[in-house]
């Protein structure tokens, strides 16, 4: 029997994970990416497979930080103006997001996913042999005054609710654990079973090679089109045209506007972030990645050295990079740690975001044969498995036992 053609239009860590997952499924699969596999925002995360990190950005204490955040008061967030007007109908939706009851759905519909998402990564590692590109020693939420750390009750009654491990860690707890941290921290929330990614490229690429060596295929394309072709569908791209059977787009932060030629309007934006590599000073390590709730960056031990990382900044997708961010939170991590010299150039990633911060899988209305999987924002490199098995599933007819509505493009 002829097995049915896949493209999948992307090959982040999304499009590769699905690539693998319809392949297990039998479906004949091409993945197609302007560059290599993995290096666009999949390459410059912080390595985190944050099975915590379930709250969504559309939460009710936006309010109360309305003013900061607009006035770019915070290290955490970064708005070029100029972008704001563009901007106003997907923050009119995230806004949406913002009350109580649509944040505690959106926080149950996140760890559905969520807390089978270290699991599906494990599972796949073991299947490409990269073990060693995988440590499994939790991540530290720390905390510079008393006051915020008090405040993380929330927090962790968020962790409680829904069964995510964790331990609190006093000043001298997180001295033991991570002895290199100067002694400015009042306290730590340690999350056990978090893991972390040592060189999240290396792991696309392992993935990547897997995926080839079961027979799958990867071009190097730029896409400019997607159209219905009677009940397929052809991809367009400047090298050549080709048709399949289904299309997965998996573009990441640039999956919007592939669409919009179509007539369907995704709300998608990219979040922008930054990163640079460090070697700190006297051989001084961490053990595992650090997110420094205050200052606003994680700091990520990796292969190619310590990735300090930013938070969020919402400009044109495509506009020059304006590192800000970087520059506000280099001198609070310098603070914290002895962070050293710089030893790589600063990187601008997407993350592929929606207003209710709920990934986005499952068939596009009115578009027999046309599937989407992205929006997975701050936590794709962590859902990337869990979210090809499911789309995978979806498209092979299986039923879930996760309800799938909350993903669905037909909820926008
Ligand atoms: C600073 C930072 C830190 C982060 N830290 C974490 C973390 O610790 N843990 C975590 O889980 N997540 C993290 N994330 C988020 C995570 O990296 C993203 O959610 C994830 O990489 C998105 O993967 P993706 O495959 O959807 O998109 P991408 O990796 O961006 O892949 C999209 C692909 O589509 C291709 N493409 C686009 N347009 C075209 C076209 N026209 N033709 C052909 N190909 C095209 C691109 O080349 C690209 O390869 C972080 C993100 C940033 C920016």
């Amino acid at each position: 029997m002829k097995r049915e053609s896949v493209c999948v239009a992307g090959a982040g860590i999304v499009g590769i994970c699905s690539a693998i997952k319809l392949q297990d499924r039998g479906f004949s699969v091409t993945l197609v990416d302007r560059q290599e596999p993995g290096s666009a925002t999949s390459y410059g995360n912080a390595g985190v497979l944050a099975n915590g990190s379930i709250a969504p950005e559309a939460a009710p204490e936006i309010w109360r930080r309305l003013f900061e955040l607009l006035g770019n008061r915070s290290v955490d967030v970064h708005l070029h103006y100029r972008h704001l007007p563009h901007m106003l109908p997907y923050i009119a939706r995230f806004l949406a997001n913002t009350t109580q009851s649509r944040y505690s759905k959106n926080t149950e519909s996140l760890n559905a996913i969520l807390n089978r998402a270290v699991a599906a990564h494990r599972d796949l590692i073991r299947q490409c042999d990269a073990d060693h590109l995988l440590k499994e020693r939790g991540w530290l939420k720390i905390y510079r005054s008393e006051s915020a750390y008090r405040n993380s009750d929330e927090l962790t009654s968020l962790y409680e609710h829904h069964g995510i491990a964790y331990r609190r860690l006093s000043a001298t707890e997180l001295h033991e654990l991570e002895p290199d941290l100067y002694p400015i921290y009042n306290g730590a929330i340690w999350v056990t079973g978090t893991a972390s990614i040592s060189d999240p490229a290396a792991l696309s690429k392992s993935y990547a090679d897997y995926f080839v060596g079961r027979g799958g295929i990867i071009e190097t394309k730029t896409i400019h089109a997607i159209t219905p072709s009677g009940d397929r569908w052809r991809v367009l791209s400047y090298q050549g045209h080709s048709e399949y059977d289904r299309v997965v787009i998996a573009m990441g932060a640039w999956s919007a506007s592939i669409l919009k030629p179509l007539g369907y309007r995704l709300p998608l934006i990219g979040e922008r972030g930054y990163h640079r590599h460090y070697q700190p000073d006297n051989n001084a390590s961490l053990n595992r990645p650090i997110h420094d709730v205050e200052g606003g960056f994680v700091i990520a031990p990796m292969k190619a050295g310590h990735r300090l990382t930013t938070g969020d900044e919402w400009a044109a997708l495509d506009s020059p990079p304006t590192p800000v961010q970087l520059h506000k939170v280099e001198p609070l991590a310098r603070h914290g740690f002895p962070l050293g010299s710089h030893c790589s150039d600063v990187w601008l990633g997407h993350r592929p975001a929606t207003p209710d911060s709920i990934p986005v899988i499952g068939e596009v209305p009115g578009h027999r044969g046309l599937w989407l999987v992205t929006g997975h924002g701050h936590i794709g490199l962590t859902l990337g498995p869990i979210s090809g098995q499911l789309l995978a599933a979806e498209m092979s007819g299986e039923l879930s036992d996760i309800d799938m509505r909350p993903y669905s493009p037909a909820r926008f």
